[in-house]
């Protein structure tokens, strides 16, 4: 049997229900563990803690499976989570069919994503896309495919393990189809009405940020009439939503020609009039400081930047990347515009980038009020022990 044993006092986490053991914790693995085997994990007077799996090239050299000393990790433990997964996305998401049904640590399958993107239509020609991001669902691939399919009645599954957290874990990045046919490439999902082509294959991440359904939506609710600038527009998310919401122009910025190209091909896809859009392929930071130059305005801008904190040695220079464009952000709104603002990285959480927000707001001489704390959909839920798990925060600001 694998063991793990950890240092006196490193149990504390674990007994909080935490799911990582960091490699600075442990006293000894006794036994061959192989990357992704299960371990037991003792703490320093052998207690038993927790089984987990082993990652010996990681940091966090093991994610926990469960706490229950009776429950094995075995096939019927990856069905089971699955389908867990599947049946929560069954009761808490509606109006799209860009769904994660599992989002790692949350549903108990550490270090796996998987999208669902079904275009309205059977289970049959809808398209999985999954990340193994660790060891231990590495290991464990060909029963977490087979699960998904028998619970989704999918067949057609495509790997995108290409992030680069695989090579922390030690694992070598990999795309291509695991089941089914080849993605459609002009594979589309609709999401509160409005149409997206994901690019499955060559997209970021899995094709789309199903994360911002909910933000979109909101965007979209409160876009009629006005005008639209959305920073980091990637595909058009919430450009379409805007859009469709009615919004008199909607001018979008970002520094991929590849998304910008999906992006007005979505325009075409949803009839929409493609004079109230223009796409800017541009790096945000210099466009902001332009419009500025040049006087221009919005009634409401949405600023949803790549990860600027890929890690927490990395805050202090985000924090002056997010204070720059919110600062600027602010200044292009009229009076009573509103600001959709987000951060994605894990290491700044809301407290530090509301901190960082009003400190924008205080440097660009205006007044803003917070109207609402926002985050990503019930399809990305957060262990209560795990707070690393909420990535994705924003605000939405007014302009007084
Ligand atoms: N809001 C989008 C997702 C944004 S992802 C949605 O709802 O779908 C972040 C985007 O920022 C990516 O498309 C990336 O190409 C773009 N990007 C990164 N750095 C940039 C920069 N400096 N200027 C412009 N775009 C940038």
């Amino acid at each position: 049997m694998n063991t793990l044993t950890l240092k006196p006092g490193k149990e504390k986490s674990l007994l909080r229900r935490h799911p990582w053991i960091y490699a600075t914790g442990i006293d000894r693995v006794e036994g061959r563990a192989e990357p992704g085997a299960t371990i037991t994990v003792r703490a320093a007077d052998g207690r038993f803690l927790a089984k987990a799996a082993y990652s010996p090239h990681s940091q966090i050299r093991a994610r926990v499976w469960t706490f229950d000393e009776n429950e094995p990790v075995d096939h019927a433990l990856i069905k089971r989570r699955i389908a867990t997964a599947v049946a929560h996305r069954r009761q808490w998401v509606s109006d799209s069919d860009a769904v994660r049904l599992v989002f790692g640590e949350a549903d108990r399958l550490p270090g796996l994503v998987v999208d669902y993107y079904g275009a309205g239509r059977g289970a049959e020609q809808a398209q999985l896309v999954c990340q193994f991001n660790a060891a231990g669902v590495e290991q464990w691939k060909d029963a977490i495919v087979q699960a998904l399919i028998k619970e989704t009645g999918c067949p057609n599954v495509y790997e995108r393990s290409d992030a680069a957290v695989r090579e922390r874990e030690g694992l070598a990045l990999v795309t291509g189809v695991l089941a089914g046919a080849e993605p459609d490439p002009e594979l589309s999902v609709t999401e509160h009405g409005v149409r997206y082509y994901v690019d499955v294959r060559n997209g970021h991440k899995t094709g789309f940020y199903v994360d911002q359904r909910d933000n979109r939506k909101l965007v979209g609710d409160l876009a009629e009439g006005r005008e639209v600038l959305n920073c980091f527009c990637y595909t058009g998310g919430f450009s379409l939503a805007a859009l469709r919401g009615g919004a008199a122009s909607v001018v979008s910025i970002d520094s991929s020609g590849e998304a910008l190209k999906i992006a007005e091909g979505n325009v075409g896809l949803n009839g929409f009039d493609a004079q109230r859009a223009t796409w800017l392929d541009a790096d945000v930071f210099k466009s902001l400081r332009q419009f500025r130059a040049e006087g221009r305005q919005f009634d409401l801008i949405v600023l949803d930047p790549p990860k600027f904190a890929p890690s927490a040695q990395h805050i202090d220079r985000a924090a002056r990347a997010y204070k720059e464009i919110n600062l600027v952000g602010m200044q292009l709104l009229r009076p009573g515009g509103l600001l959709f603002t987000y951060s994605c990285s894990g290491a700044i959480g809301m407290e530090l980038f509301h901190k960082i927000v009003a400190g924008a707001a205080t440097d660009a001489r205006v007044d803003a009020r917070i109207l609402r704390r926002l985050s990503a959909g019930t399809d990305h839920p957060m262990l209560a022990a795990f707070p690393e798990g909420e990535y994705l925060k924003g605000l939405l600001l007014q302009r007084v």
